[in-house]
């Protein structure tokens, strides 16, 4: 892009033009005072951080150069575009040292310093420096132009650190800084609440964070999970049934999660039959492969495994699903060594599917790609809330 076209540093080159109109105007207020304002003095030093530059010393140079150009109205857009160019290069401490540099010049603007203050408290944030970042974007969270900018980085902040009340302070001043509606999103912050006090053991008050995510935003798939989880471990199992059923209706994507659940729940209370009916009715509508192979396991322990081969069969007919040839593959083995028979054929056909399967992703992140191997709520790489679902197709879903 910008920076491939021109290099960074000899984008310093170009400061002097981008300052020359704005220093000949103020030159002869200044000439009294500042010596170094001289047109000699500013050839010397220049061709100084020439020298510098061409010599490969680009910190010196830049060292000059920032003595050298004068802030003032003209050039503090140059200053923040470098800075901003210095960060996106992975270069923080100098990005720090810029902004640093334009916060001290008393001839800012408010708005300038505003500006230059939320650059400094992303290049904080580039660096960790997550406390010095938390302190400056609290601040500008004050001034209503920035205020939806300064939330969103306090958010970020909030997020990483793991602050969870914090965070929805904050979306929720956000949400009313920009009326969009960021229920689904606090929802995830309350189910963050409940997990952590779930695996302190502390039900009751995880119970309370799943209901205030369910509050916040009805069709939070996550808290029907963490809450059928919950009531599973206390032995409530009806109610972690009726639990995992909403999730139909919030956002059936996520259907695939509650299987392993459901099977769970209904074993206990020795209603496997029901859970056949159910996960029958659900693979009509949406035949996912996941909740047919549940079927199959179902069918194989209650009818024997001719009866889930022949299920199995009759599926792929319909459709093309590696992860349901594997399943085949496996009752096939199983039968004929129970049989006593030999099933070489069928076992070179498993490791060819085994290696097809083997470490694939079986998630993705719809916004950025993402693969992953087990469901996170929030993308590990773009940061996107409930954007990682279960690939759908021949090797997924
Ligand atoms: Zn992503």
């Amino acid at each position: 892009m910008f920076e491939s076209l021109i290099g960074l540093e000899a984008l310093w080159l170009l400061l002097p033009v981008a300052a020359g109109t704005g220093w000949l105007a103020a030159r002869g207020a200044t000439r009294r005072t500042t010596r170094k304002r001289e047109s000699g003095g500013l050839r010397s030093d220049y061709f100084q951080g020439i020298n510098y530059l061409l010599n490969e010393q680009p910190d010196k140079a830049i060292e000059v150069f920032i003595k050298l150009i004068e802030v003032d109205s003209e050039t503090v857009e140059t200053h923040l575009a470098l800075g901003n160019l210095y960060r996106r290069r992975g270069d923080v401490d100098r990005a720090i040292r810029i902004h640093q540099n334009l916060i001290a010049r008393e001839s800012l603007n408010v708005s300038q310093r505003t500006e230059a203050l939320l650059e400094l408290g992303q290049d904080y944030m580039s660096a960790g420096l997550l406390d010095r970042a938390e302190d400056l974007f609290s601040e500008l969270a004050e001034h209503a132009d920035y205020r939806v900018q300064a939330l969103r980085q306090l958010i970020d902040i909030y997020e990483q650190e793991k602050d969870w009340p914090k965070a929805i302070t904050s979306a929720r001043k956000l949400e009313k800084a920009t009326g969009n509606q960021l229920g689904w999103i606090i929802a995830h912050y309350c189910c963050e609440q409940a997990s952590r006090h779930s695996s302190d053991g502390d039900h009751e008050r995880a119970l309370k964070h799943v209901q205030q995510a369910r509050n916040m935003h009805g069709a939070c798939v996550r808290a029907s999970l963490l809450e059928a989880d919950i009531l599973a471990d206390r032995g409530e199992h009806e109610r972690a049934i009726r639990s995992l059923q909403r999730v139909e209706e919030q956002d059936p994507d996520f259907l695939p999660e509650i299987v392993g659940r459901l099977y769970r729940s209904y074993h206990a209370l020795d209603r496997v039959d029901a859970l056949d009916e159910y996960l029958s009715r659900l693979m009509k509508r949406y035949g996912w492969t996941s909740i047919t192979l549940a079927l199959a396991d179902i069918k194989s322990e209650s009818r024997g495994r001719r009866e889930a081969i022949r299920f199995i069969t009759e599926w792929l007919r319909q459709r093309a699903s590696v992860r349901g040839l594997d399943r085949l593959l496996d009752f096939e083995i199983q039968d004929r060594r129970d049989s006593g028979g030999m099933g070489e054929h069928f076992e070179i056909l498993k490791g060819l599917t085994a290696e097809l399967l083997f470490e694939r992703p079986v998630y993705k992140c719809r916004h950025c790609g993402f693969p992953a191997k087990s469901l996170h709520w929030q993308c590990p790489s773009c940061k996107h809330w409930t954007s990682i679902r279960p690939i759908q197709g021949v090797e997924g879903e």
